[in-house]
């Protein structure tokens, strides 16, 4: 098999969820070595053996991306059974409904409303705090560990996962929209940062992808679609919500060597939402 992959090691954070097991099956069909890390250790083995079963190479590493002791752990067991990191995609993240506002908009009345609203007043540090570290912090902390491996190793490559809120905010969101910006502006930061030594840093900003942690916000239990989710097709000119798989060529372009003078972008991968202006 030719490939700019073959017995590259990639380690992939998240790699247990949805849209990261798919990168994670793409990056091993090419013949990299993945290290699926997660905190659900059952759904980093789940993943590692699909990956296996398809006759690629992959161990399942039980991780937590917030503790740089688990994280340590993590790299010595990848270098001993695998070998010196060259990919790292940061994919653990998500949002927290203590982040979350009830309503998109403010309403005058809301100030005396009951418990059951949750307002812009109502909204929990704690769970501010949880989206901004598992997102910001959980992206950077395995970068300072693993990037030690590709330090002066030339074709290294970093991916962070930013979102269509890292552009304008959607509603509802604050915490997960300022977290998913503050990945763009330390992807940038970080490959400049990084420029001189090999290292390249990138990112993809998903749109709408149907996974666990929206399915209940876009769809109802028969499977139509929220008014939430009616509103963002509705703002995706090619009419559809975004397959995992959609995700692939991306990915393979940003970590292999066609993109080897492309380092600090944050590439769109949304059926044109961030183009729209909705009219
Ligand atoms: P997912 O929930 O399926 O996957 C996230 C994975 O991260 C889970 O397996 C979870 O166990 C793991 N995780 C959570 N906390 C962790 C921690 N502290 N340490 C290690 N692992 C941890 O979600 P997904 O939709 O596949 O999202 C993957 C990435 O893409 C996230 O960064 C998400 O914010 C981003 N994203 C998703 C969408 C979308 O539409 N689904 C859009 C834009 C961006």
């Amino acid at each position: 098999m030719e490939s700019d992959f073959l017995g590259k090691v990639a380690v992939i954070t998240g790699a247990g969820g949805v849209l990261c097991s798919t990168m994670a099956k793409a990056l091993a069909a090419k013949g990299a070595k993945i290290a699926v890390l997660d905190l659900k250790a059952e759904n980093a083995d789940v993943v590692a053996n699909e990956i296996k079963q398809l006759g690629g190479q992959a161990i399942g590493v039980a991780c937590n991306v917030l503790d740089k002791a688990s994280l340590h752990a993590a790299r010595e067991m990848i270098n001993i059974e695998l070998g010196l990191c060259n990919i790292l995609i940061n994919g653990a993240g998500g949002n927290h409904p203590k982040g979350t506002t009830s309503k998109p908009f403010f309403e005058i009345d809301d100030l005396n409303a009951g418990e059951d609203l949750k307002t812009f007043f109502d909204l929990d540090p704690e769970g501010i705090k949880f989206v901004f570290e598992l997102n910001f912090i959980g992206s950077l902390l395995p970068t300072q560990v693993f990037a030690k491996d590709m330090i002066g190793r030339e074709g290294s490559t970093i991916i962070n996962i930013s979102s269509m809120n890292a552009f304008k905010p959607l509603t509802k969101i604050p915490a997960y929209s300022g977290a998913k910006a503050a990945i763009s502006n330390f992807t940038q930061w970080l490959a400049v940062h990084f420029a001189k030594t090999g290292i390249r840093v990138n990112a993809l900003a998903p749109g709408f992808f149907l996974t666990e942690q929206n399915r209940t916000l876009l769809t109802n239990t028969d499977g139509s679609l929220t008014p939430r989710g009616n509103t963002i097709l509705e703002h995706t000119p090619m009419g559809r919500f975004g397959e995992p798989d959609d995700l692939t060529g991306t990915l393979l372009w940003l970590c292999g060597e066609g993109s080897k003078f492309v380092t600090g972008v944050v590439v769109s991968i949304d059926g044109g939402f961030s183009a729209f202006s909705g009219v």
